[in-house]
């Protein structure tokens, strides 16, 4: 997990992160990779901000492994601009089979028996934080193994992952499920074995790749059950605003400290009730975002309610805010998204894109 106290903090992280020893280990839960998600999710630092750091201190070919990785984000982010909520159903194939809408318990509980799946989800409940490669294996074992549907597991996860992101999510979890790619994700004991660095025989994963689509759903992922995900918003006082400023909107997605920052303004980390209804939260979860916009943001004053109640709102002669799915309800002046790659529109395939951001890239260098 990665603690900063400041925006500085993730700039030297950046500048001192080992982009070689990530392409040869990311794979491995004691891999070296960056721990950044939180603060991009939440829109802290910018995709585009990360590459150029990375490329000021790395050749491009050294480079490659990390900047696919943040294509990888950056193409789910435009296919959630591009496709809007269409990203929340089965995208190109439906999932089958599926048995039921629900999380699976053990799942949930992290007490399925694989002891290297138990412990991160154990550890992402009280921390935040799932490696990649744990969070492939519990969506492989919840959808295509236990043939719950990902639509209900993936916002089980949502709810309690720092970076949570509505794109990286649900299309993660799609691809896994076979809805959003050509083929399920699967894994058995020996290839989890080896990413986890354990030595555990003898589970209903301890088999050859050739049985698994065939296998019947294991005793431990058959119960399920339908997880009250509860958000607790603050209860906010309402804010101090200066009519004769202009109106500056944040929110879980965007906690941008460089954002318009040599302007005197109103700063106000906006949590929608109608937002967090959809997409609900963990405590842990809502106490980041807003601690973090309060270290990184001077001056912010969090509020809950919707937009459009935002006191004295017709009285602002500016209201600014970033453009984002999440914000298309909001009214006044659009920010546009910084992307890296602005002129590669999002494919059909990861693959495909990242083959045209690397075309693009060569002609831009
Ligand atoms: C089922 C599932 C659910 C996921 N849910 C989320 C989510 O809600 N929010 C989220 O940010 N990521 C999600 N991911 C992607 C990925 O697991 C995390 O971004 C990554 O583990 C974050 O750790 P890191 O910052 O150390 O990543 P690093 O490996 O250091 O990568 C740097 C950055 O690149 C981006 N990135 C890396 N891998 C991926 C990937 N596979 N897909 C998309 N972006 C990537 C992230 O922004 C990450 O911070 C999910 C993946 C899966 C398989």
């Amino acid at each position: 997990m990665l603690t900063i106290s400041s925006y500085e903090d993730i700039l030297d992280v950046i500048k001192r992160f080992d982009v070689e020893q990530y392409a040869r280990t990311r794979n491995f839960y004691s891999g070296n990779v960056s721990g950044l998600s939180p603060y991009i999710s939440r829109g802290v630092i910018s995709l585009n901000r990360i590459r150029e750091i990375i490329l000021e201190h790395h050749s491009p070919e050294k480079a490659k492994s990390f900047i696919s990785e943040l294509a990888w984000r950056e193409y789910f982010q435009r296919m959630w601009w591009t496709h809007g909520t269409r990203i929340l159903a089965d995208f190109y194939h439906a999932q089958q089979p599926v048995a039921h809408h629900s999380m699976i318990t053990n799942l949930a509980a992290g007490t399925t028996g694989l002891h290297a799946i138990d412990e991160p989800i154990k550890k992402m409940v009280t921390t935040g934080y799932m490696h990649n490669h744990a969070r492939m294996y519990v969506a492989s074992l919840a959808c295509n193994i236990g043939q719950a549907h990902w639509l209900n597991p993936s916002r089980w996860m949502y709810y309690h992952l720092l970076d949570g992101d509505v794109a990286s999510n649900s299309l993660s979890w799609q691809w896994v499920a076979g809805t959003f790619s050509n083929k399920k994700y699967y894994f058995n004991q020996e290839n989890l074995n080896r990413f986890s660095e354990t030595v555990q025989t003898g589970t209903f994963m301890d088999c050859g790749y050739d049985k698994l689509d065939s296998m019947p759903i294991p005793e431990s992922l058959t119960e399920n059950a339908n997880l009250p995900l509860t958000c607790n918003l603050p209860l906010t006082t309402p804010p101090e605003l200066d009519l004769g400023l202009p109106l500056l909107i944040y929110n879980s997605y965007n906690i941008d400290p460089a954002w318009r920052s040599d302007m005197p303004a109103n700063r106000v980390l906006l949590l929608e009730p109608s937002h967090f209804k959809s997409f609900p939260v963990s405590d842990h979860v809502l106490r980041f975002v807003i601690t973090t916009a309060q270290k990184l943001v001077p001056g912010i004053q969090v509020v809950t309610g919707e937009f459009n109640e935002i006191p004295g709102l017709e009285h602002f002669t500016h209201v600014y805010f970033k453009d984002h799915p999440i914000s298309r309800h909001y009214r006044g002046e659009r920010d546009n998204a910084v992307w890296m790659f602005p002129e590669v529109e999002p494919k059909s395939s990861f693959s495909a894109y990242w083959k045209a951001c690397e075309k693009r890239s060569r002609k831009n260098a």
